[in-house]
């Protein structure tokens, strides 16, 4: 398969998992005879050194050019975020993607390796039933873009954030949401607040409505303050959900520490004619930027993301993830993992071992 790829790094730890994520690409791309082929381009305050801007229009070019994108991390040190090269990095270069694209269906898998059960603040006996949830958020609806006021009635400060919805943006996500159910484990978790807000009973509605031509996927309602409880007391009751942009902003970043490293986890965003970027949810983490020890596993995740969704190569995807299961079931641990057990690696060494582990399984199987 020929696939091209538009690959912005970003800043801070960006570079480097970047430069490891390309290496699983590179080896994905040998074992199995494709021709991945990509592009280069700067965001973020890299971007901004060269264009004065953190998203220029030479790097829309190289997305709009690509058949997926690979995107690091932006933004720069708490400590300096007064200078221009920092003022509003993320915004400016994360929201003006989304707009570019139209990205209106956020994918954020939050699994809980076995073998890692010790990070999660959740117990044992939750965590040894098994955690493997995909959270699918709409993002282009809801109060974050519905109307804002701030104003005066009398004498009262009030203000106010319109939750606005119309049928095709929830049935767009909600249709995204089935398929991603059907090439899992069918079950569905709709997520709202019906029993209150009218945005939210359209929401219950117009998912059931597309529900009708899923007929295989198991379809339940649940109300988004109960679902928040049950993320935390019984996580292994989910497959998929889909939520509103707001309450799958705040689910799944809760859901996020449940795995316990943001060096875990990988998304993707995509649009309705199914072009997609794909990141780790966390940001440059420039306190250990340059160091070679981040945790390069997110990023190779987007890949095997990016295999999947946007290529359609479930093999190719499952290797890099059975691969990164087996190298953290034999020990290997970067910083952010490691708690006195198991070797000690740095973000070169842990790819090194997901590479050689991919490697031999495909040998092996030849
Ligand atoms: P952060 O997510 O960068 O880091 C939070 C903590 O997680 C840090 O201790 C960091 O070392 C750790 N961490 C994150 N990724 C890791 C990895 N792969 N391996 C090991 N440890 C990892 O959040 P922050 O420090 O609050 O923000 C730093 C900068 O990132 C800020 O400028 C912020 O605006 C930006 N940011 C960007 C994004 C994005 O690009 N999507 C998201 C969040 C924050």
């Amino acid at each position: 398969m020929q696939r091209h790829i538009a690959v912005l790094a970003g800043d801070g730890i960006g570079e480097e998992v970047m430069e490891q994520a390309l290496r699983v690409l590179a080896t994905i791309d040998d074992l199995f005879g494709h021709t991945f082929s990509t592009t280069k381009a700067l965001v973020g305050g890299a971007a901004y050194d060269t264009y004065g801007t953190h998203f220029p229009d030479e790097t829309k070019n190289v997305c709009r050019n690509a058949d997926a994108i690979l995107f690091g991390s932006v933004g720069g040190p708490v400590s300096e975020m007064q200078l221009d090269k920092w003022k509003n990095c993320e915004a400016n270069s994360i929201l003006a993607i989304r707009k570019a694209f139209g990205f209106n269906a956020n994918f954020r898998p939050v699994k809980i390796y076995p073998d890692l059960c010790e990070l999660s603040p959740l117990k044992e006996d939750v965590v040894g039933r098994g955690v493997d949830m995909l959270f699918v958020r709409e993002l282009l609806g809801d109060c974050y873009f519905g109307e804002h006021m701030s104003g005066m009635e009398g004498s009262l400060r009030v203000a106010s954030d319109v939750s606005r919805y119309s049928e095709d943006q929830i049935a767009a996500v909600a249709d995204t949401a089935f398929k991603a159910a059907q090439a899992r484990r069918k079950k569905l978790t709709s997520v709202h607040k019906a029993n209150v807000l009218d945005a939210s009973k359209l929401w219950r509605t117009v998912v059931h409505e597309v529900g009708i031509s899923y007929p295989d996927v198991e379809l339940e309602d649940m109300l988004v303050d109960n679902c928040a409880m049950q993320i935390i007391k019984d996580p292994s009751k989910f497959d998929v959900l889909v939520l509103p942009n707001m309450f799958g902003d705040i689910l799944s970043d809760a859901a996020a520490v449940l795995p316990g490293s943001l060096g875990l986890l990988a998304s993707a965003s995509f649009n309705k004619d199914n072009f997609a970027l794909y990141e780790p949810p966390g940001g440059s983490a420039q306190d250990i930027a340059g160091k070679g020890i981040a945790n390069p596993i997110a990023q190779i995740l987007c890949v095997a993301m990016m295999l999947r969704y946007s290529f359609g190569l479930s093999e190719e995807a499952s290797l890099i993830e059975k691969s990164v299961e087996t190298v953290l079931k034999g020990g290997f641990r970067t910083k952010d993992i490691y708690r006195g057990k198991g070797s000690l690696v740095g973000s070169r060494e842990m790819t090194d071992q997901i590479i050689t582990h991919a490697s031999s399984v495909l040998c092996k199987s030849s």
